[in-house]
């Protein structure tokens, strides 16, 4: 419960329109996309402007008062699960995209801003924003920021945070500072940006964000790689990158995947093959057909059955659509869908899925992976039911050691979908003792009250997963 002089407070700032601790609404906001993770906030606020969010921030540290910035809740990793309490800021007057600076081709917008209506935006002016995660019409800028969100073009564009150029940022002790700028150059002191990038809200609140475009590329193809044999798709992805060609996009999904998604979108994939690569370029037509061949034959020689490019936009953006639609056609599988991030160096990919698919068997469960297998992205995602306690524990398990082989083959817990509350218990698997060391003095220098999204990022102890509510 809020105590009754912060919450007049903040009334006082915000108004009663912009105060919310009704039951209903504190229900609704008690949980975000991630299975399992489930708890109460005190109240919901919504400020109009960067000012009155700094004005909460100060109330909140001076009442150690824990505050959860939410944009959307489409995040994977409990990142905006109120663990202990406090208030949910969100973003609903925030969300205006403020300007489109065609001279330095830089897009300023504030955090509440839906991803795809500023691509839209963007892409009415001849302009291109590239990062574009499968959650990007509901997604929030602000979202997508402290995620550091990749998508389907990151293996040729990279992530969010290559777009990233300057922040307005609420810091914890409601100070307001400005980092970076419309500048393509800026080496003025630690890169503050870059630490907010990925921050999952527990360095401060962004209120403001600069990001930089580029020039839309002229065409773009798709191709469809169907395979009967997983380690030759792995292996195709390695092979086109050896062979210096860096497509816009490089996706995987394999069979179990395939038939959920086709169930679900009906679009005409191929069912009967155990995976397939949907790979794209962009870039002049000369490039886009040379890179297409090259691809197809190398996808050739690695194995694959068939190639085929699809013959119209139409085509192709419903195959983009279906591997969009992926995680929501496995989530009608069953009651509860435990989706993971696994990354390893390309390299690796064709090990990582014979690694997840021999855990699988171990753990006597269903797992089905798609992925952005350019960028050793791979999601393993089993449908299941949290109910069923015996399977769940089988879930940990299985998880557990596909974490370990991630890193062993030298990967990582999570590549796009963050820590949040979910991995935070593996987190020192991924930096060792000495690494998360550094983190907390990082956070407890910006956040010594911790009340800047608290219980996220940092795990009270290693390697078990905490599960929270029910
Ligand atoms: C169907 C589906 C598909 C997805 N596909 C992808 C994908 O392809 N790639 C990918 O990377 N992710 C993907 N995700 C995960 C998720 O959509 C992304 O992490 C996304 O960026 C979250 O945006 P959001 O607005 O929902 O943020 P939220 O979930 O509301 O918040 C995410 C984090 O940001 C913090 N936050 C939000 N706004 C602010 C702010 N203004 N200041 C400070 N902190 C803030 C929150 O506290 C939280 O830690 C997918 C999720 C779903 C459900």
């Amino acid at each position: 419960m809020l105590s009754s002089i912060v919450k007049e407070k903040i009334i006082s700032i915000v108004t009663s329109e912009n105060f919310d601790d009704s039951k209903v609404e504190r229900l609704s906001y008690s949980y975000d996309s991630t299975p399992n993770f489930q708890s109460l906030p005190d109240a919901i606020v919504s400020p109009r402007n960067s000012q009155e969010v700094a004005e909460i921030v100060k109330i909140c540290n001076e009442y150690k008062t824990p505050i959860v910035p939410r944009g959307s809740g489409t995040n994977l990793c409990g990142g905006t699960c109120p663990t202990e309490g406090g208030i949910v800021i969100l973003f609903k007057h925030l969300n205006n995209i403020l300007e489109i600076d065609e001279d330095n081709l830089t897009v300023t917008v504030q955090p509440g801003v839906i991803t795809l209506d500023m691509t839209n935006a963007v892409e009415a002016k001849g302009l291109f924003f590239p990062p574009d995660p499968g959650s990007m019409k509901i997604s929030t800028i602000g979202g997508n920021i402290n995620e550091n969100s990749g998508g389907l073009r990151g293996l040729k564009y990279g992530v969010t945070r290559d777009y990233v150029i300057g922040l307005e940022v609420v810091v914890p002790n409601g100070d307001i500072i400005r980092t970076g700028g419309k500048l393509a150059k800026d080496v003025a002191g630690y890169d503050l940006t870059r630490l907010m990038v990925g921050s999952e809200g527990t360095l401060g609140i962004i209120t403001e964000a600069t990001l930089k475009l580029i020039p839309m590329p002229e065409t773009k193809k798709t191709m469809l790689a169907l395979y009967q044999d997983l380690e030759a798709a792995a292996k195709s992805v390695s092979k086109i990158i050896a062979n210096k060609i860096i497509p816009t996009t490089l996706e995987f999904l394999d069979q179990p995947t395939l038939k959920v998604v086709e169930a679900f979108g009906q679009i005409g994939l191929p069912t009967d093959v155990q995976a397939v690569l949907l790979i794209e370029q962009d870039g002049p037509p000369e490039v886009v057909n040379r890179d297409l061949e090259r691809m197809a034959e190398i996808c050739k020689l690695e194995k694959a059955i068939s190639v085929q490019v699809a013959a119209t936009e139409v085509e192709a953006e419903a195959l983009r659509t279906a591997r969009r639609t992926a995680l929501s056609a496995l989530a009608r599988l069953k009651p509860t869908t435990i989706l993971e991030d696994a990354t390893v160096p390309r390299s690796e990919l064709a090990k990582m899925v014979n690694a997840i698919n021999e855990i699988a068997k171990k753990y006597q469960l269903d797992i089905c992976t798609f992925g952005h297998a350019g960028d050793g992205n791979l999601h393993p995602t089993c449908p299941t039911d949290s109910r069923n306690h015996e399977e769940m524990e089988r879930v940990e398990m299985a998880f557990a050691e596909i974490f370990e082989k991630a890193i062993e083959f030298g990967g990582t817990i999570t590549g796009e979908h963050g820590v949040g509350v979910m991995k935070a218990p593996y987190l020192e698997l991924k930096l060792g003792k000495e690494g998360i060391a550094v983190m907390k003095a990082i956070k407890q220098a910006l956040d010594p009250n911790n009340i800047m999204n608290p219980g996220k990022v940092f795990a009270k102890e290693s390697r078990k997963r905490v599960v929270v509510g029910k």
